[in-house]
């Protein structure tokens, strides 16, 4: 394991990576890298690189799950034994339980549920590599997975986390910010519509923190916005030409 840095912001206050503390980090996003499946979509975010692939809506099982009314939204979030540094069982652990859970109702507000009833959609999150702020990076990324599958949606789904470390609120935590740190925000909101979908809070802040992190979050999620529809056009676009 590595040893814990003495500070996390240096005396020009830049971070660990070199970052200003309301700069996120590089973010590369992909729609479509996977044909198997109904829609898929691939983030890097720092070192985080995480797949999303999404099924539906088909017909459920066990079908004594299955709504009258909606669809039923399912989501698994798993990390590879590889993706951290020291192997990561594959059994899902609590953790996993917990923000596939996350995920998931961060997600639903998005999709039109009752237009498909009687049917499941499955959102499958691999997250191949980790570094702190994954079930952001998932949400933004199973969003996409969402749209590539043409399921009709209000808005994308955008997520970033923002928190405090050395007593400054920073931009999207990284592994050792996160562990060493004192707390993390993690957000998700639907840019256009200005709704949030997911607010969480580990560690302490004092009020007036809490809202600056909030808000550094949310201005996080709105620069991430573009990159997502971007990655979205960017599959169609090249769609097109190979059909001319
Ligand atoms: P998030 O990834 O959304 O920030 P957590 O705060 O629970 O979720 O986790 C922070 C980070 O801790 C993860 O992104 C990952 O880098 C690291 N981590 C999580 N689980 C493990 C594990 N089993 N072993 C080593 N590192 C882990």
């Amino acid at each position: 394991m590595s040893r814990k840095p003495e500070k996390l912001i240096d005396k020009k206050g830049l971070r660990l990576d070199g970052r200003k503390p309301d700069e996120l980090r590089p973010i590369k996003i992909e729609v479509g890298v996977l044909p198997n499946t109904d829609g898929s979509a691939y983030i890097q975010q720092g070192k985080n690189k995480i797949l999303a692939g999404v099924y539906g809506p088909r017909e459920l099982h066990p079908k004594h799950l299955a709504l009258p009314d909606r669809t039923v939204l399912r989501c698994r979030y798993r990390m590879a034994p590889f993706s951290v540094q020291e192997r990561k069982s594959p059994a899902p652990s609590r953790r996993d339980i917990e923000l596939s859970k996350v995920i998931r109702e961060a997600l639903e507000p998005s999709v039109f549920l009752e237009y498909y009833p009687r049917t499941g959609i499955d959102i499958h999150i691999e997250v191949l590599q980790a570094d702190g702020g994954t079930r952001c990076a998932s949400i933004t990324a199973a969003s996409l997975a969402l749209a590539d599958a043409g399921i009709p949606m209000q808005d994308l789904v955008t997520a970033c986390a923002a928190g405090k470390v050395d007593n400054t609120i920073v931009l999207d935590l990284m592994d050792t910010e996160d562990k060493e740190g004192g707390a993390d925000v993690p957000v998700a909101l639907m840019p256009n519509l200005n709704a949030i979908t997911l607010l969480q809070m580990d560690g302490i802040l004092s009020l007036e923190e809490f809202e600056k992190a909030a808000n550094l979050a949310l201005e996080g999620c709105r620069k991430i916005y573009p990159m997502q529809k971007e990655a979205l056009k960017a599959k169609y676009v090249s769609v097109k030409e190979v059909e001319e």
